[in-house]
């Protein structure tokens, strides 16, 4: 959960860049080099995210010297949500981007299905109101789950290539994939069986399409997650969630096909990952008029205080 704590303490800033400034971890020496380098060489996908991130003292300001992995995949996270707002795209892991289907705003309330979860600051954070636009809005949750989907690849990526002296463990990187892949599906799940105006929405091309694209990415960078032990604290619980049948059936009449379970995280001994099947890094074009002003407002907007923090 640290890692959504500083997501959280971060966001509440408008002036992002400068908390680097201000941290004596960067001012005693500044990793940020190194970590951009290491990112390059380990994780392009992540390292795309940091190409087409147009102000690149954002993604630089979420780097932190003194943690692991450099907080490389929140950066990368935070700057999804970034890349999303200003070309009204989801940048995609392996390259490409698709348009935000901007009418899934009008469909009921993820909120709804808060009480489907045990608690949890994922819970708290995404779906009840008052912190992530998220909770209100379906767009936003579409949003949240690609950016994890960019964060967990990240993470897998650096975790892979580090030195066996370095140490990672107690990192949750799992458990925000995990949440956002179980809040969608029991999203669906709900608009199938009680919500029929969203159930036509969500069954439309247009829709059916952006949502098959982003899970399907977000089920092959799970799956490619489970051979690394330790890697999240309340993943097991989600990806139960979203592997019950009713969500299942659900997603399958969106996305065309069965959903792959992640199986392999479940198991109490890690088997080795699979190797997900992504496509060539590509890139966006972003467009220079879309404004800036969504993403401050809307797109990672959190609550500013944690009761855990
Ligand atoms: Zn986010």
């Amino acid at each position: 959960m640290r890692r959504l704590l500083r997501c959280l303490l971060f966001a509440a800033l408008p002036c992002i860049p400068l908390a680097a400034s201000f941290n004596p971890a960067v001012a005693a020496a500044d990793c940020r080099p190194a970590a951009i380098e290491r990112l390059r060489a380990a994780a392009p996908d992540g390292f795309a995210i940091y190409q087409q991130t147009r102000d690149k003292k954002f993604f630089l300001g979420w780097i932190a010297c003194g943690e692991p992995q450099f907080s490389l995949p929140t950066a990368v996270h935070e700057s999804v949500h970034y890349i999303t707002a200003e070309t009204d795209a989801f940048p995609l892991i392996g390259g490409g981007q698709f348009a935000r289907p901007h009418e899934v705003s009008a469909f009921f309330a993820p909120s709804l299905i808060a009480g489907k979860f045990k608690p949890n600051d994922f819970v708290t954070t995404y779906l009840r109101p008052g912190s992530a636009s998220s909770a209100g809005d379906f767009l936003y949750l579409l949003d949240e789950l690609n950016a994890y989907t960019h964060d967990l690849d990240t993470a897998i990526q650096l975790n892979r290539s580090r030195v066996a002296t370095e140490q990672e463990a107690g990192e949750d990187h799992r458990d925000g994939l995990a949440a956002l892949m179980a809040f969608v599906a029991l999203y669906v799940e709900r608009a199938q069986a009680s919500e029929p105006a969203t159930w036509r929405g969500l069954t439309q091309p247009r829709v059916a399409r952006t949502i098959t694209e982003l899970w399907g990415r977000a089920e092959r960078v799970m799956a490619s997650s489970c051979g690394i032990p330790n890697f999240g604290t309340e993943d097991k619980t989600l990806i139960r969630q979203f592997c019950q049948v009713g969500p299942r059936a659900a997603l399958q009449k969106i996305t065309g096909r069965a959903p792959a379970c992640p199986m392999a995280c479940l198991n109490e001994t890690p088997v080795a990952a699979r190797d997900a099947d992504m496509m060539p890094t590509g890139s966006v074009r972003p467009n220079p008029a879309a404004s800036f002003a969504p993403f401050l407002s809307r797109g990672v907007r959190r609550g500013p205080s944690r009761p855990d923090q």
